[in-house]
């Protein structure tokens, strides 16, 4: 076995056997700031915010240091089924709802992370219609390419072609039906006009509904900005698909897990369209990270659902043990406190764009990028075979793996994803950390792809 450092772990998407044979795996043993440190001392600017979108804040920032450890010498944890609560919860509640105010958002449902926040969105979204006299309405619709986390609600959601994640942990939920993703790039239209490819995925969307009977339908769930397959919707999408939800009463959930509190350059995502969600969930960015942490939250229309039916149906049967866990909750009252005062948000725009400028170009320079694309500080290179089809490379080749690896030679991470490399800067990223990003992955793809 060649990484030693993982002979007792099964990491999560990966196969057992491909990372026991690994020959540098990556092992990261500090970090400060936007750069971390691996095993052999090397210093490496990550291009990822800890590699799944998380640490927006960048790492080891005095301010969140000090309210984790503050909120440990108060009090380590308490629970929140039936009705208990504890300074921290109610804090961080109540700055949730003021910051979602243009949404509407009235109250917060604390999870343990983003596949906990869709897996209770879920639930959230099939009580209400019962609540609200339509319990037939229990499908869910999600995107083709989406994802929405890995509980067995997520799973089934997603949106992976040929089984994608689904095939192994079938049969999963049923009534999820899928539909086209607003992808400009590839799409079965070959619509390259952002205004016919709406058309066409909004018609294909109505079609889908009346075709499974559109009082069957609780919600449909969609990422405001698509992290895992980078899609990037046209303007005028989300308003389109809120009109479509209120027109057949479905509930429109928005998952923020990536998007929210400022990733895409709004404060979230669905904001940045100008679209109010019914339902939000949300995850990593609400503590930068620092600790585990994720939240539902649900707007006026929910709400009056319960407060007018006080009755049993309305109990809520559900509920994670560290919801709202007091030391999280800490770390998520001080991110979100940096995310206001330094206003990341607009960094994150401001750098997005600059990084995008930059990347641009790389579709014209290098054979296998068919495509730049970016929204705020989420961004990605598309790999293909061959420019004039847009057909994708053959994964197993390994281009966005070797892609990934030269790049850490040359000082950066980033991550490879497929048929794609993502890259999810920390939102304090300068415009000489874009610079340092920018040249190392300008070097591997000399290196790798000539
Ligand atoms: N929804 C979206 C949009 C995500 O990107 C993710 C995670 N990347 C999840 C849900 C699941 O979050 P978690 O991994 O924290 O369970």
């Amino acid at each position: 076995m060649t990484n030693q450092y993982s002979k007792d772990i099964w990491h999560p998407f990966s196969h057992p056997t491909a990372v026991d044979a690994q020959i540098d795996p990556i092992h990261i043993v500090s970090a400060d700031g936007v750069y971390v440190k691996d095993d052999q001392g090397r210093e490496l600017l990550d291009g990822t915010a800890g590699g799944l979108w998380c640490v927006n804040v960048g790492q080891s920032r005095p301010e969140m240091k000090k309210a984790i450890t503050n909120q440990l010498d108060e009090m380590a944890f308490y629970h929140m089924f039936g009705g208990a609560s504890h300074p921290r919860s109610t804090e961080l509640a109540a700055k949730l709802v003021s910051m979602a105010k243009p949404e509407n958002m009235k109250r917060v449902f604390f999870t343990s992370g983003g596949s906990d926040s869709v897996e209770n969105a879920l639930k959230i979204a099939r009580q209400y219609h019962v609540l609200n006299g339509e319990p037939d309405r229990k499908k869910f619709i999600s995107l083709k390419c989406s994802y929405h986390g890995t509980h067995f609600g997520g799973t089934s959601l997603h949106g992976g072609d040929k089984g994608g994640v689904r095939r192994n942990y079938e049969p999963l939920l049923g009534g999820c039906i899928k539909v086209e993703a607003p992808w400009l790039y590839r799409n079965p239209w070959h619509c390259d006009d952002p205004e016919q490819l709406i058309d066409s995925c909004i018609n294909q969307l109505i079609a889908e509904i009346e075709f499974n009977a559109s009082d069957t339908i609780a919600a449909l769930i969609a990422e405001p900005v698509m992290g895992g397959s980078l899609i990037i919707p046209p303007e005028s999408y989300w308003p389109r698909l809120r009109e479509v939800c209120d027109q057949y009463g479905i509930l429109l959930i928005a998952d923020e897990v990536i998007t929210g509190f400022g990733r895409s350059g709004c404060l979230f995502g669905s904001r940045g369209w100008g679209v109010a969600p019914d339902i939000m969930t949300l995850a990593k960015g609400i503590s930068s990270g620092y600790i585990p942490l994720g939240a539902v939250m649900i707007n006026e229309r929910i709400e009056q659902a319960w407060e007018t039916n006080n009755d049993a149906r309305g109990f809520i049967s559900s509920g994670i043990t560290y919801s709202g866990h007091p030391v999280a909750c800490a770390a998520g009252l001080a991110a979100l406190d940096i995310v206001e005062k330094e206003n990341l948000p607009k960094n994150a725009k401001i750098q997005g764009d600059y990084l995008l400028e930059k990347l641009k170009p790389f579709a014209e320079k290098f054979p296998s990028v068919g495509d730049v694309r970016g929204k705020g500080l989420m961004l990605g290179l598309e790999l293909v075979a061959d420019k004039k089809t847009r057909q994708p490379v053959d994964v197993a080749k390994g281009l966005a793996l070797n892609i990934a690896a030269a790049a850490r030679k040359h000082g950066a991470l980033v991550r490879p994803a497929g048929q794609r490399i993502l890259l999810a800067p920390h939102l304090i990223y300068t415009t000489s950390h874009c610079d340092q990003l920018v040249d190392a992955l300008s070097k591997a793809f000399n290196e790798i792809d000539r």
